[in-house]
């Protein structure tokens, strides 16, 4: 089963966080990197500082969508670990846009991601690298680009 899952970072090295995220995610145990989007940057839409990094990874897994959200968290806490000062801005975002087809409705978890179909920063990544790919419930996820058409998101090289 393929999960796609939505890497975002906006401090430190961010483009080295996506990577090392890449990285992780391709480690864990019972998954294995399928696919990569290049690195997009966004402007921080509600809140200040850097630009963010965004992309979107394709992870072959055999886990449930609760099980890939406790490995996502794990990742996220690693990183982190290595921000040692207290109210850290977070140096990395995971979050599970899509898992297979299933549609998951928890306190804890809402698959797909509830708000993916409205971020350029979700989009144009998961579209690189899935293009014809349907969100449950919703469609194809490339409907949805044109009313994101007013956010502004550049692929780096
Ligand atoms: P953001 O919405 O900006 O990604 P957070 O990363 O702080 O905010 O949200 C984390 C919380 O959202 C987690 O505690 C998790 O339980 C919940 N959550 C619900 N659905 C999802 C999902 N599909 N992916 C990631 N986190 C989710
Ligand atoms: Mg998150």
């Amino acid at each position: 089963m393929i999960a796609y899952v939505g890497i975002g970072a906006n401090l430190g090295d961010a483009r080295a966080n996506v990577r090392d995220a890449l990285a992780r995610l391709d480690a864990y145990p019972g998954c294995r990197l399928h696919a990569a989007s290049g690195c997009w940057r966004t402007a921080p839409i509600d809140s200040s500082g850097d630009d963010y990094i965004n992309a979107v990874a394709a992870v072959d897994t055999g886990l449930d969508a609760h099980a890939l959200l406790a490995a996502l968290m794990d990742i996220e806490q690693a990183h982190g670990r290595e921000r040692p000062y207290r109210n850290a801005p977070r140096t990395l975002d995971l979050d599970l846009l899509l898992v297979g087809d299933a549609v998951v409705d928890t306190p804890t978890l809402t698959v797909p991601h509830p708000r993916m179909h409205e971020r350029a920063f979700v989009l144009a990544p998961l579209l690189e690298i899935a293009p014809d790919i349907a969100i449950p419930g919703r469609g194809r996820a490339a409907d949805f680009l044109p009313g994101v058409a007013g956010q502004a998101i550049a692929r780096l090289d």
